[in-house]
């Protein structure tokens, strides 16, 4: 992260303002809970909370909010652990919010016994309706008042487990007519009997999340708590908690930056969860998903999302920013690491008919020594084989071309990449008059693909040796979702969903070096085609990650 990008930033103009006040040290979290799988939103948030540490020298925690037992899962903490490692950030240590469950409870007992905290007898749905709204008084419960030493017995017995889910919750005695709801009188505790992954039956009273933060943070010595938007409700009850408690810790302070968006993206682990439910894509890792795993599947560099999120920054206000932009840094990662392999992925037969024959009549092979990657000479070279049976893609040939066609058609010359020109003479069709296969004959003297004479050709297509082809599945992707906003015209991004985001297509015909088990990156570029990631798991099968063109210049032009 740069100073240039990071200094307009808010948040790291308030950490410089306390630094400069006296702040001796500067300390973050990133607070995920274990509740799914870590999205492409998330990685905005670990951007700026393990940036801003590093930025001031400061460290940055890994903190697990499993204060939920319902919802919650070590699949999850294991995923968010992982996940972050492979966006390159190293937690200064993992802790969890259940670490402090005793903590908690024993401050929770604290406020009981100085008369801030109280037991309510009244169901969930009770509660809920005595809370007013926005310019209607709240209603006080009729507990509100009873003496301490009754809350402090019923809050130990709620702990003991003497009374039913849902019966009884701890209360902050705060102000039933604040203007702002949240303190009039939180839920800090609730009855839930749900084995916990890392606590198992030890506690059948959980904290809610407003209760567990900010002291998590105090214990912790988190010096600038970042959160997203809908938190700015709730910063004067976590400020409200850490004064009344009069805690032995610096107090840290909340800050709230905009949630990121993306076009055509959800971002709700609620609604990912019902895209796998309902058989719309194949899991948390499918390369369609938003999550870091189905990103990365995808063949997203880590630096690129990274890049992306320090780019954007953080700020006030909620946008939406375009998918593009997010690809446009996908693609300049890529162009400067990715491989240049050849790959046909619908192919149609060439034969060169005056290709030569050996002595066993066999055709004969020549290897051509091409560059691996032009941005990085360090790459090599590695050597193609070349023969007068080769595949190339379909719509690299025309019967009847339509008007600015370039490619090959009969009587017209084009270069095979960095092997030959050649001319396309005949054409074996089907029976609905599709081509078979195409007749060509090949100039030997332009071996490379330049002519001596210097006449030029229009196009340069990439081809492969039909005897050297390795055959592969390429599953290309599109949009899951229609709308800039998916769920914006009813409610339900589901709506939204593209009628087609995958294509898969097999049989693609592949250059050698694409077979090697050992192919030295995961993601590829094939040319002229876009860039492609080899499965981590299932043999010879690639998701394209992002096409060539770059769509984000073409909206930036378009806007400007
Ligand atoms: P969801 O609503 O999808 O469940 P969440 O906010 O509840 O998301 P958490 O696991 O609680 O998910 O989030 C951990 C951290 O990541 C929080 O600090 C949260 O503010 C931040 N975060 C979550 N989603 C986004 C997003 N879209 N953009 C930026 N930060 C996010
Ligand atoms: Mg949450």
């Amino acid at each position: 992260m740069t100073e240039e990008m990071t200094a307009g930033d808010f948040v790291a103009d308030v950490v410089r303002a306390d630094i400069a006040a006296g702040q001796a040290r500067v300390q973050t979290r990133f607070p995920p809970e274990p509740n799914g799988y870590l999205h492409i939103g998330h990685a905005k948030a670990i951007t700026a909370d393990f940036g801003i540490a590093e930025q001031f020298d400061g460290v940055c925690n890994l903190r697990f909010d499993d204060t939920n037992p319902d919802t919650e899962d070590v699949e999850y903490v294991d995923s968010i652990i992982d996940d972050i490692a492979w966006l390159g950030f190293k937690p200064h240590t993992v802790v969890y919010a259940s670490d402090y469950f005793q903590q908690l409870y024993d401050w929770a007992e604290d406020l009981i016994k100085r008369g801030l905290a109280y037991v309510d007898d009244q169901d969930a749905e009770t509660i809920s309706a005595q809370r007013g709204g926005f310019g209607r008084p709240g209603i006080e419960s009729p507990w509100r008042n009873r003496g301490a030493d009754e809350s402090l017995d019923l809050f130990r017995r709620m702990a003991a487990g003497e009374f039913e889910d849902g019966s009884r919750v701890l209360r902050a005695k705060i102000d039933m007519q604040s203007d702002n709801m949240q303190l009039r009188d939180p839920v800090m505790y609730r009855i839930r009997r749900t084995p916990h992954h890392r606590t198992g039956d030890k506690w059948c009273v959980y904290p809610l999340y407003d209760w567990a933060h900010g002291q998590s943070d105090a214990v912790e010595g988190v010096t600038h708590s970042m959160c997203t938007l809908e938190f700015v409700s709730h910063r004067p009850l976590y400020d409200w908690f850490l004064d009344h408690l009069d805690l032995p810790f610096d107090k840290p302070k909340q800050l709230e930056f905009a949630r990121l968006e993306l076009t055509q993206t959800i971002t709700s682990k609620r609604k990912l969860r019902q895209l796998i439910e309902e058989g719309i894509v194949d899991g948390w890792d499918d390369p369609r998903m938003p999550t870091l795993v189905g990103l990365r599947r995808r063949g997203y560099p880590p630096a690129a999302i990274r890049d992306f999120c320090t780019n954007i920054g953080v700020s006030k206000t909620n946008a939406r920013h375009r998918i593009e932009e997010l690809e446009s840094f996908v693609r300049a990662e890529l162009n400067r690491t990715a491989l240049r392999r050849m790959a046909v992925l619908r192919p149609l037969r060439l034969v060169i008919d005056n290709w030569p024959k050996d002595a066993a009549g066999q055709p004969v092979v020549e290897h051509f020594e091409v560059i691996n990657n032009p941005e990085n000479p360090a790459d090599g070279t590695r050597l193609v084989a070349f023969s007068g049976d080769l595949w190339i893609e379909q719509d690299d040939f025309a019967i009847d071309p339509p008007p600015k066609y370039f490619r090959l058609t009969i009587g017209r010359e084009v270069r095979l990449r960095g092997a030959y020109l050649v001319t396309a003479t005949s054409v074996v069709v089907d029976d609905a008059g599709d081509p078979i296969e195409v007749h060509a004959t090949y100039d030997p003297a332009t071996r490379g693909g330049d002519a001596p004479d210097g006449r030029k050709v229009k196009s340069t297509m990439h081809w492969v040796s039909r005897a050297h082809a390795v055959e592969a599945e390429v599953r290309l992707y599109d949009r899951l979702f229609d709308l800039d906003v998916p769920g914006e015209r009813t409610g339900d991004p589901i709506d939204d969903l593209s009628p087609e985001s995958r294509q898969v297509l097999t049989g693609c015909k592949c250059e050698a070096a694409l077979g090697d088990a050992t192919l030295p990156s995961q993601v590829v570029q094939f040319e002229r085609l876009g860039y492609f990631a080899k499965d981590p798991k299932i043999p010879m099968l690639f998701h394209r990650t992002v096409g060539l063109r770059d769509e984000w210049a073409n909206i930036q032009k378009r806007v400007s």
